[in-house]
């Protein structure tokens, strides 16, 4: 272990924020590390400490009683091998710094999720995802970490070489130490034209799911829920991965002759390009732009993911709930994710809808009509999205995951001293 004097730089100011500004971080300090040789001695020299990554989670996932520490003043770091089909990448650089240079050799990454600013190891350690069929969580494409653990020790875990537990260690919420680098698997770049359709009755959503989010690539159905109707965007690959072309399948009855925003009565400016025209992969498949970089947020979110089958009922059930999401609902958006090994991914080996929920920045308003959605969806087998607002009890959460013991094992293994604790976690996995 490097023991050599630190030159972290450490941030003063007031208390740190997440991006909504909704929390504020109880957490000591802020450190930022200019080299790994740095953060490894900065976490081996201290009690309690924790990443935060771009900051853009609702809740207080990343925080800690120590001091927070952000990997961006890292030299950003991409070394693709492509004989491998892999790239390996700094963890604090965001998905949209990533993606462009990818794309310069020719690859890609599978999904994105729906803003590009967000940091790779962020995402991954919440099993942040995108939409799509058999398109899986950001996590999925992870083979291996560099990760620094409790004593500043830096260790490689690979799928390759642990893959009993390596599916534990990818969505690990922060809890087995701080990611400097991920493995991602990478494929052919490929091309993405999106077609949006607006006044899809909810009604045909709910009854015509397959068909719907299976006529491409990428789906999103945009809904108030009130209204009874949707705007579903469908992103196609002009190519799929078997260099087929997808045979056309349901069509909305009003194609879009205009570029919209997932908000109504918001100028679509700041969106990926619309109305069919073909392009990159990155500048298609998140709906917001990579050069518009949106500093501070004037939303909340939450989300849950359901098994695929629910579905129906579970639209049905948010239709029942319009007149109390009217006040506070900017807008819902529906997605697909497909199954995975991933211990702490909601979509662990189950096919998901994932139900999402852009609120207005008003928790005390926001708060019980999350709770009130979650009323209706837990019963049907909804497991909340790690980095959103939750009603949900933190005690309750791990009785939702299969593999929770397995984790708090694992937790318990690598980090005995818990240098990585943090209270909404240890509550989840009783690990106080
Ligand atoms: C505008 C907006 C759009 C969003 N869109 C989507 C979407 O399309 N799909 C979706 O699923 N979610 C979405 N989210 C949620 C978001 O992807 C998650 O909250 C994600 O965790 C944020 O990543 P971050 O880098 O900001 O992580 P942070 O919020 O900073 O941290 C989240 C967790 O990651 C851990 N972490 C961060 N860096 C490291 C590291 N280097 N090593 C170990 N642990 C680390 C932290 O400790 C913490 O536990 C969106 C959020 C916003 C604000």
């Amino acid at each position: 272990m490097p023991i050599s004097g630190p030159r972290t730089s450490q941030t003063s100011g007031p208390p740190a924020r997440n991006w909504a500004g909704n929390t504020v971080f109880r957490a000591r300090g802020m450190q930022r590390p200019g080299s790994v040789e740095e953060l490894q001695h900065l976490v081996g020299s201290s009690s309690r400490v924790r990443a935060l990554g771009s900051g853009h989670s609702f809740n207080r996932v990343a925080d800690t009683e120590g001091d927070l520490v952000r990997l961006d003043g890292l030299p950003p770091h991409v070394d693709v091998d492509e004989a491998a089909s892999t790239v390996t990448v700094g963890a604090g650089m965001r998905y949209g710094e990533v993606a462009t240079v990818l794309h310069r050799s020719g690859l890609a990454l599978a999904n994105l999720a729906s803003l590009p600013h967000i940091s790779v190891a962020g995402c991954c350690a919440t099993a942040t995802h995108g939409s799509g069929d058999s398109e899986k969580c950001l996590a999925a494409a992870v083979t291996a970490m560099e990760v620094v653990g409790p004593d500043g020790e830096l260790t490689l875990l690979s799928r390759r070489d642990d893959p009993r537990r390596f599916p534990g260690a990818v969505v690990a919420l922060g809890a087995l130490g701080i990611v400097t680098r991920l493995t991602l698997s990478v494929e052919p770049a490929f091309e993405v034209s999106q077609h949006i359709f607006t006044g899809v009755p909810l009604r045909q959503v709910a009854e015509r799911f397959g068909e719907i989010f299976g006529c491409a690539y990428s789906v999103s159905a945009f809904t108030d829920y009130g209204s009874g109707e949707a705007r579903v965007w469908t992103k196609r690959r002009t190519t799929e991965r078997d260099g087929s072309v997808r045979p056309q399948g349901w069509r909305g009855e009003t194609p879009a002759d205009v570029a919209h925003h997932p908000i109504p009565g918001i100028p679509p400016t700041h969106c990926t390009e619309q109305l069919g025209v073909p392009g990159p992969w990155y500048e298609r498949l998140p709906h917001f732009r990579p050069d518009f970089t949106p500093s501070n947020g004037e939303e909340l979110q939450s989300e849950l993911l359901l098994p695929r089958e629910a579905a129906p009922e579970a639209i049905a059930a948010l239709r029942s709930l319009g007149d109390r999401l009217a006040p506070v609902l900017q807008i819902g958006e529906i997605r697909t994710v497909a199954a995975d090994d991933l211990w702490l991914s909601p979509a662990f080996r189950r096919d998901c809808v994932a139900f999402h929920f852009t609120w207005v920045k008003d928790t005390g308003a926001v708060l019980p009509v999350v709770a009130a959605v979650e009323e209706q969806l837990l019963p049907l087998g909804a497991r909340p999205h790690w980095g959103k607002l939750t009603a949900v009890e933190p005690e309750r959460i791990a009785s939702l995951y299969e593999r929770a013991a397995d984790f708090r094992e694992l937790v318990r293994e690598r980090d005995p001293g818990r240098v990585f604790a943090n209270d909404f976690v240890d509550r989840a996995f009783a690990l106080r």
